[in-house]
């Protein structure tokens, strides 16, 4: 019998949960949940809520400790659901707790969940792969084991001309940027920040690869942040968030549209 699912909340509007996410959040007897997800995703619950959530330089648990909970709430004979941001696969640390159950012999299963790159591309009506434009698409993260910018082959990537999603890109962007532009991607490539996406508080900023990462210092965003860097991202320009009132703004609250002159 499965006793534990890996389950992805999807990028935080309740209604992007697949039916077999809500089902199982409901009947679940344990929930052990990142702070990312969003608290009326948690109204569904009726089990027992324990916050195992890790923000960025907030408190948070440490992994093997999340694992050794996974563990003892599995053993004790609890239907247990790792609930985590987006999809589980997706820099989400399943590794370590699908280790650490098949170590123990507990049966788990993985329940895929919309990552957070697929919820700003719907949002800023882009596509994310274009004919002739943009032919992949890569997912990587700004943010090193150590606390740095990992070593990507810039290069490499520049040279793929794909659309660049970064994960955990917010804190980094200055140098990530930096090592872009070193790499030969033009000053000039067009790149979005994308705070809260699929949420009523989502915002964003487009800009170029060069202006990026001072706008993004200057709003000093607060929740989630997914930076996107391509070709692909032009179309940005010219959607329904173009408008001209709003291009003055630095800033909107709420729903936000926020776009700044390149
Ligand atoms: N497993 C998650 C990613 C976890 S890593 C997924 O598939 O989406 C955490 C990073 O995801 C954040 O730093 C941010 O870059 C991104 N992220 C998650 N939810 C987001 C959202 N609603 N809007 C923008 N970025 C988001």
């Amino acid at each position: 019998m499965t006793h534990v699912f890996l389950v992805g909340a999807g990028p935080g509007d309740p209604e992007l949960l697949t039916l077999k996410a809500a089902r199982l959040i409901a009947s679940a007897d344990v929930i052990l949940h990142d702070s990312l997800v969003d608290p009326r995703i948690l109204e569904l619950a009726k089990g027992r809520l324990i916050d195992v959530g890790k923000r960025c330089g907030g408190r948070s648990t440490a992994q093997a400790e999340i694992c050794r909970l996974l563990v003892e709430e599995a053993l004790a004979g609890h239907v247990v659901v790792r609930l985590k941001g987006g999809d589980p696969m997706i820099f989400g640390r399943a590794t370590e707790e699908m280790a650490a159950l098949r170590d123990h012999g507990i049966s788990f299963e993985v329940v895929p969940g919309i990552t957070a790159a697929l919820a700003a591309a719907a949002m800023l009506e882009v596509s994310l792969t274009q004919r002739k434009v943009a032919r992949s698409l890569h997912f990587l993260t700004g943010h090193g084991a150590e606390d740095g910018l990992p070593a990507h082959d810039w290069v490499s990537l520049t040279k793929s001309g794909g659309t660049l999603v970064v994960y955990m890109g917010g804190r980094n962007l200055g140098g990530m940027a930096a090592h872009f532009i070193e790499a030969g991607m033009p000053a000039d490539m067009p790149a979005i920040a994308v705070e809260n996406a699929s949420l009523a508080s989502e915002r964003w900023i487009t800009a170029t690869i060069a202006t990026l990462p001072g706008f993004v210092e200057r709003v000093g965003f607060g929740g989630p942040v997914l930076v996107m860097i391509g070709e692909a991202l032009k179309d940005a320009e010219s959607g329904r968030f173009f408008e001209k009132k709003l291009r003055k703004k630095l800033l909107t609250s709420g729903r936000g549209i926020f776009q700044h002159p390149v």
